[in-house]
């Protein structure tokens, strides 16, 4: 049996390649081999133009491709939550993984609140989710052979909440294995501040978390993007075996290399 096991595991190598789409401020959208995962999915304040250039992206994807879709929504703050996720609630193939203690009977409505654990949505797993400094929930995923951290509004917002942030963080990083992808909030406000002490956060998750790759996210107002880029700039270099990617406009394909 054990060799068997092997072969199996020869036979079907983990995922080496993926596709992440920036989808303005929290939102992203990850292609695995075997899913379609869409965090904190929010276009309702863009301009017509992009607002048609991710919704429409996203609509095309989950009609081109015959996977699973789940959208995972951390927390209810109308950044992070639109209704326009509902749009396709008839679905079967389609779930929804809530970070709040989400009240329904619906089977593919799953409710993982802070403090949960290895929850399921179809062949996806919710690890951990942890609380936010703010609300809702961090949520740590296993998906098709990778790892995935979206970090909701869990972030060093301000200096009292380093010790909460540090405390709920470390349970991420207690994780026993390699976390490949993380998103996480690097400014504040309702169009964009990065400040010292939401960069002293990030330094710390990415320390403590060790990712293969980070994209950092939460700027509102599209004309700050390039605040992204100037974060990344400030602190790449402490970090030579992180790779940075950051949304340059909504809609901002990457292609992902695991190996
Ligand atoms: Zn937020």
């Amino acid at each position: 049996m054990l060799f068997l096991t092997f072969i199996l595991t020869l036979l079907t190598p983990n995922q080496d390649s993926l596709s992440v789409w920036y989808m303005h401020h929290s939102g992203w959208m990850v292609e695995t081999d075997n899913h379609l995962i869409i965090f904190d999915y929010f276009p309702d304040e863009l301009d017509d133009k992009n607002r048609n250039s991710v919704s429409s992206l996203l609509s095309q994807k989950i009609e081109d491709v015959d996977k699973p879709v789940v959208f995972i929504i951390s927390h209810r703050h109308k950044d992070h939550y639109s209704k326009a996720i509902y749009q396709w609630k008839d679905l079967d193939r389609v779930r929804y993984v809530y970070g709040w203690e989400y009240d329904s009977d619906v089977d593919s409505f799953i409710a993982a609140p802070p403090g949960s654990q290895n929850l399921t949505a179809g062949d996806l797993m919710i690890l951990k989710s942890i609380q936010s400094t703010d609300q809702g929930s961090g949520l740590l995923i296993a998906v098709d052979d990778m790892v995935i951290f979206h970090g909701g509004d869990h972030a060093q917002w301000a200096s009292e909440y380093k010790a909460q942030f540090r405390s709920e963080l470390d349970k991420i990083a207690a994780y026993d294995g390699e976390i490949d992808l993380v998103f996480m909030p690097i400014s504040r406000g309702t169009c964009g501040e990065v400040t010292p002490d939401l960069t002293e956060g990030i330094i710390y998750a990415l320390d403590k978390l060790k990712p293969k790759y980070f994209f950092p996210m939460h700027v509102r107002c599209v004309d700050r993007i390039p605040l992204y880029k100037s974060f990344t700039d400030g602190i790449k270099d402490r970090f030579p075996l992180v790779q940075f990617r950051y949304g340059i406009f909504p809609g901002k394909a990457f292609t992902i290399s695991l190996k």
